[in-house]
C-alpha cells in the first residue's frame, strides 16, 4: 500500500496551512492533501479575513500581498447592537474580503509550491494502527490530519462527536450590490429577534458585497428563517447564489486526543462563538498541526499542548463574552462603550475576528454603560 508521512484531508486553508507547516518543519516530509472538490472551489463563507490570518500564512512563507491581490483592504468596520446601539470606526488593521474560491485556491497554490502533493478523494473510513493510519485501504500515512470542515469525517472517526444544537450555528451568504455608503467599511448588524443571531454585509471592493444571516442551530433555524433574517437586518438586499453551511463554536471543542490523527479548523470546532470567523484559528491550528506531524506517535498530545498554549486563554475569554452576550442589554452596553472608545473597539474586534481578551478595562467600561 503507498505510505506517505503527512496525510491532509481537506485543502481549505487549515489543509493548506497544515501541509504547508508540515513541509517547513521537515523539508523532507512526504505531504498529501486529500479534497473531495476539485480546485477553484467555492466555501459558503462571509469571505472576511482577519490581518492575523495573512501573519500566520506570512509566518508559513506566503506573501500576503499574493494572497489579496486584486482586493482592496476594508478599513472600517460599522456594529449595530441587538437594541440598536450603532458604532462606526476605523480597525486598528484594516480586514481583507476575498471569496473563497480565489483565496482558497491561493492558499493551496502555495503549498502545492511548497512541495505538497494534491488529489481529489472523498475520504470515507480511517483506521488507526499502531504505526500508521490506513485510509480508506488505499494508502496509509505516519500522521492523518483531519481538515475537513464542519461535517469532518475524520473527527467522527475518532469517535468525537459532533457540537451540540446549542453550540452550532448555521448561516447562509450570497452576493449583492454594497449597500449605500458602504465603501470600505465592514457592516454587521444584531437584532433582539432570534437572538444570538446577526447578518453582515463586506464589501468586495468591486461595487458588490457578501451578504449574509446567521443564528444558532438550536433556535429550529429553517432556510426561510434565515432568509426572513437577512431581509430583517438589511431591508432591500436581493442576494444571488444564496447557500447556507453551518459553523462549528469554539464552546464545544472535542478534546485531541493522543495519537496519529489530529484536527484543525472547523473539524476541531474553532469558529469563534461571537463573530462565526473561522479562518485565522483555521490556518493557526493547522499550521500547529502540520508541524507536531513531524512528532509520530507523539503528535497527538504535541498537537493539544500547542494549541493550548497558543489559544487556550483566548478561547476562554471569548467563551466568556459568548456566555455574557446571551444577554442582548450586554451586548448594547458593550457597543455603546466601543463607540465612546477607540481602544474598546479595538479590544472588540481583537476578541471577535482574532487571539484577543476580554481585558478589565473595556468590561469596566461595558458595565458603566449598563446602569
Ligand atoms: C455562512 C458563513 C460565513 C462565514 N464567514 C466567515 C468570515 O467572514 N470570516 C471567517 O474568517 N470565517 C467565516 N466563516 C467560517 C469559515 O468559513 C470556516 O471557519 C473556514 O472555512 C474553516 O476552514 P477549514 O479549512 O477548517 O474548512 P473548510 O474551509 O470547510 O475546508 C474543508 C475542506 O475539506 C474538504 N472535505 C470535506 N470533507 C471531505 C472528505 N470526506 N474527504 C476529502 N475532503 C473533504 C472540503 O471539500 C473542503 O475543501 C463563515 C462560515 C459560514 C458558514
Amino acid at each position: 500500500m503507498e505510505h506517505w508521512d503527512v496525510v491532509v484531508v481537506g485543502a481549505g486553508p487549515a489543509g493548506a496551512a497544515a501541509a504547508l507547516a508540515a513541509r517547513r518543519t521537515a523539508p523532507s516530509t512526504r505531504v498529501l492533501l486529500l479534497d473531495r472538490a476539485d480546485f477553484p472551489r467555492d466555501k459558503v463563507c462571509g469571505d472576511g479575513i482577519a490581518p492575523e490570518a495573512l501573519d500566520v500564512l506570512q509566518g508559513l512563507g506566503v506573501d500576503p500581498a499574493t494572497l489579496t491581490e486584486g482586493f482592496a483592504p476594508v478599513p472600517r468596520l460599522r456594529l449595530r447592537s441587538p437594541g440598536g446601539a450603532a458604532v462606526e470606526r476605523p480597525m486598528r488593521r484594516p480586514a481583507h474580503v476575498v471569496p473563497r474560491q480565489v483565496l482558497d485556491a491561493r492558499i493551496l497554490d502555495a503549498a502545492l509550491a511548497g512541495g505538497a502533493e494534491l488529489r481529489r478523494h472523498q475520504v470515507r473510513r480511517l483506521t488507526v494502527h499502531a504505526d500508521r493510519v490506513e485510509v480508506d485501504g488505499a494508502l496509509t500515512a505516519g500522521v492523518v490530519i483531519g481538515a475537513d470542515g464542519a461535517e469532518s469525517v475524520v473527527r467522527r472517526g475518532l469517535g468525537l462527536a459532533p457540537n451540540r444544537p446549542d453550540r452550532m450555528a448555521v448561516a447562509l451568504r450570497g452576493y449583492a450590490p454594497e449597500l449605500p455608503g458602504q465603501r470600505g467599511v465592514q457592516v454587521i448588524a444584531t437584532t433582539e429577534q432570534r437572538w444570538p443571531a446577526y447578518a453582515w454585509s463586506f464589501p468586495l471592493g468591486d461595487g458588490r458585497a457578501n451578504v449574509g444571516y446567521g443564528e444558532l442551530v438550536s433556535g429550529g433555524a429553517t432556510r426561510t428563517a434565515l432568509v426572513e433574517g437577512l431581509h430583517r437586518l438589511l431591508p432591500g438586499v436581493e442576494p444571488d447564489g444564496l447557500r447556507a453551511h453551518r459553523l462549528p463554536l469554539s464552546t464545544q471543542r472535542p478534546r485531541q486526543p493522543d495519537g496519529r490523527v489530529l484536527l484543525a479548523g472547523d473539524a476541531a470546532s474553532l469558529v469563534n462563538p461571537l463573530t462565526g470567523e473561522g479562518i485565522f484559528y483555521a490556518v493557526l491550528s493547522g499550521a500547529l498541526a502540520g508541524s507536531a506531524a513531524a512528532t509520530g506517535d507523539r503528535a497527538g498530545r504535541d498537537h493539544r499542548r500547542a494549541l493550548h498554549r497558543r489559544l487556550g486563554r483566548h478561547l476562554r475569554h471569548s467563551s466568556t463574552a459568548s456566555l455574557l452576550s446571551r444577554w442582548p442589554r450586554i451586548m448594547d452596553a458593550a457597543f455603546r462603550a466601543a463607540a465612546a472608545e477607540q481602544r474598546v473597539f479595538d479590544d472588540v474586534v481583537d476578541l471577535g475576528l482574532a487571539d484577543g481578551r476580554l481585558t478589565l478595562p473595556t468590561l469596566a467600561a461595558a458595565v458603566r454603560r449598563l446602569r
